[in-house]
């Protein structure tokens, strides 16, 4: 059976809602399983499985004003078309005062959305990998070459990625040399991710920040259905606590790399509720 296609209570018209939800259905630069340009259906799918009323936060889901615009119209387009799409909508996301959350596609869906925000905003990645490499398959739009992009645009001291654990050897080099700031996850694993997360917020001193969340962060026992799966990984437990420990500072987020092809739904219901969450802590720091 199928339920609506609109994530579940994203219910406000376009005008009143303050989060506008929407998906990047963009698949061309996986390196392993294809499929992630079917996770934003999948992903609003599954929300419908959700009660409204959520009790870690007492929020009841219907007051909360987000709208649900869509897909972008991206499949046929090339990277760098998609990198520039991705900037143009969110720039007018951002004018109109809106807080952009994305549901791709592969990673490659993020830097453009990143470049229609302020230079001084700081990131979050949460990802298996590093994405640092300068170029992957002749293209530089690679959704293995999304940090490198991000810093086309933002500064790298105001770059955090957590949860790595896979890196070619040239492009972990490269950022340790230049300094990138990364937790990987058997560090994280050692000392808490409570720890962690003070770590990392004294590192970024309270900017504002965008938060690009890799499904594959997530250990594959809960998240199968991704296009690069790698063991060791975090959580859901602490994905939630790093999502909560920054909810008062997002700006904007996005959940990409869900690859439907390859599980039973879990990987889709697991995106659908870190949207939900995404969504319940930006509206509860909101200023009144
Ligand atoms: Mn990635
Ligand atoms: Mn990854």
């Amino acid at each position: 059976m199928d339920f609506p296609n609109y994530f579940a209570d994203a219910e406000s018209s376009f005008d009143d809602a303050s989060l506008i939800l929407f998906g990047v259905p963009f698949e061309k630069t996986s390196s392993f399983r294809h499929g992630a340009d079917k996770a934003p259906y999948e992903v609003r799918q599954a929300s419908w499985n959700f009660e409204r009323y959520d009790l870690r936060t007492g929020i009841n889901f219907e007051e909360i004003l987000v709208h649900d615009y869509g897909d972008l119209n991206v499949q046929n387009l090339t990277s760098k078309e998609v990198f520039e799409t991705t900037k143009t909508f969110t720039s007018k996301l951002l004018v109109k005062k809106k807080i952009p959350i994305a549901i791709g596609g592969d990673h490659s869906i993020t830097p453009g959305i990143i470049a229609a925000f302020p230079k001084d905003i700081a990131v979050i990645s949460l990802d298996a990998h590093m994405d640092f490499r300068q170029k992957y398959k002749n293209d530089i739009y690679n959704h293995a070459c999304v940090i490198r992009r991000v810093t086309d645009h933002i500064p790298l001291q105001n770059i955090a990625v957590l949860g790595i654990r896979s890196v070619e050897k040239e492009e972990y080099e490269q950022a340790q040399k230049q300094g990138l700031f990364f937790r990987d996850a058997f560090t994280i694993n050692k000392i808490g991710i409570g720890k962690s997360i003070q770590q990392t917020k004294t590192h970024l001193k309270g900017k504002q920040i965008y938060l690009t969340l890799d499904i594959d962060v997530v250990d594959p026992a809960y998240a199968p259905g991704t296009s690069t799966p790698e063991p060791f990984g975090l959580t859901p437990l602490d994905v939630l606590e790093i999502i909560e420990a920054f909810s008062p500072q997002l700006i904007g987020c996005d959940v990409v790399e869900v690859c439907p092809p390859y599980d039973h739904g879990q990987t889709a219901v697991l995106a659908a509720k870190l949207v939900q969450t995404f969504i319940s802590g930006i509206w509860r720091n909101r200023e009144a």
